[in-house]
C-alpha cells in the first residue's frame, strides 16, 4: 500500500472526513485491522483565507508547495490537496515535488462521466465557481459546467466560510442549497458537483432530484484505489535534473 500525503486544514472540518473516509475504505477493501498509510500536513486556515481574499495566490501556492515537499520528504508516494479552491495553485504545488498530485477535479470528472452525465451544475466557493481553473479542468474532460446565478453563488460561498468551515450545519442553509440545486436542475443540469470539500457535510446523496457528486469522497476513493494498486499511479516523475 502506498502512503498518501494530505495537504489539509482547508478546512480541518473536511480534512477530518478525508482521514475517516480513507481509513474506512482501506478497512472495507482489505478487511481486518488494515488502515490507510497517511501523512497529514495541516495549515492554519486563517492564513490561507487571508491570502485568498487578498488575491495573493502565488504566496498561498508557495506555502502549500513547502508542505508538499515536507510530506514527500517524510515518505508520501502521492499527494492530495484536500480542497477544491486551492487547486487554483495545483500546478505550483505539483511542480514542487516529484510525486504525483491526484487532481480533485479529475477524480470528480471521472465519476460524473462514468455515469454517462455530460452537463453538471457546480457548487463551491466563489473562487471555484467563478474562476476558470476548476471549470476548465472539468470541461477538459468533456463536461459542460453550469454555475448558479450571482445571488445563489454568494449564498453558497457564504455558507461555506461562515458556517461549514466552522463546523456549523444549519437546516436553513440545507434548504437554501436544495433550492439552488433545484434551479440548476431546472436550467438543465443532469448532476451536481459538490465542489467544495465541506458541502457534503450539509448535502447528502439522498433527496436530490439528480445525482450529486461529493468531491471529498470521490477524491479519497480515487486515492485509495491508487494506493492499493500502485501501478495505477503515474509517477513518481523524474525530478528535474535527475540523471544528468
Ligand atoms: N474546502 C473548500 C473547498 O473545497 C473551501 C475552503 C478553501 O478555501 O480551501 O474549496
Amino acid at each position: 500500500m502506498l502512503t498518501i500525503g494530505l495537504l489539509g486544514g482547508m478546512s480541518w472540518e473536511s480534512s477530518a472526513e478525508y482521514y475517516r473516509l480513507a481509513n474506512e475504505l482501506v478497512r472495507e477493501r482489505l478487511g481486518g485491522l488494515h488502515s490507510a498509510r497517511l501523512l497529514l500536513a495541516s495549515v492554519d486556515f486563517a492564513d490561507v483565507e487571508r491570502l485568498q481574499v487578498a488575491g495573493r495566490w502565488d504566496e498561498a501556492g508557495q506555502l502549500l508547495a513547502g508542505l508538499a515537499r515536507g510530506v514527500e520528504a517524510a515518505g508520501a508516494d502521492l499527494l492530495l490537496l484536500c480542497t477544491n479552491t486551492m487547486h487554483k495553485v495545483a500546478d505550483q504545488v505539483q511542480a514542487a515535488v516529484s510525486i504525483p498530485l491526484l487532481h480533485l477535479a479529475d477524480a470528480t470528472a471521472d465519476a460524473v462521466t462514468g455515469d454517462g452525465i455530460s452537463t453538471v451544475g457546480l457548487l463551491g466557493t466563489a473562487f471555484t465557481m467563478e474562476r476558470d481553473f476548476y471549470r476548465d479542468r472539468l470541461a477538459s474532460r468533456g463536461l459542460r459546467v453550469m454555475t448558479p446565478g450571482a445571488a445563489d453563488r454568494a449564498e453558497v460561498h457564504r455558507v461555506v466560510y461562515d458556517e461549514l468551515c466552522l463546523g456549523v450545519v444549519r437546516e436553513e442553509s440545507r434548504r437554501a442549497y436544495r433550492d439552488v440545486i433545484d434551479r440548476l436542475v431546472a436550467a438543465g443540469a443532469q448532476g451536481v458537483v459538490l465542489g467544495c470539500t465541506e458541502i457534503e457535510l450539509l448535502i447528502t446523496a439522498s433527496d436530490n432530484p439528480v445525482p450529486v457528486y461529493p468531491t471529498t469522497r470521490l477524491h479519497v476513493e480515487a486515492a485509495i484505489t491508487a494506493a492499493l494498486a500502485p501501478s495505477a499511479v503515474s509517477g513518481p516523475r523524474t525530478p528535474p535534473g535527475a540523471g544528468r
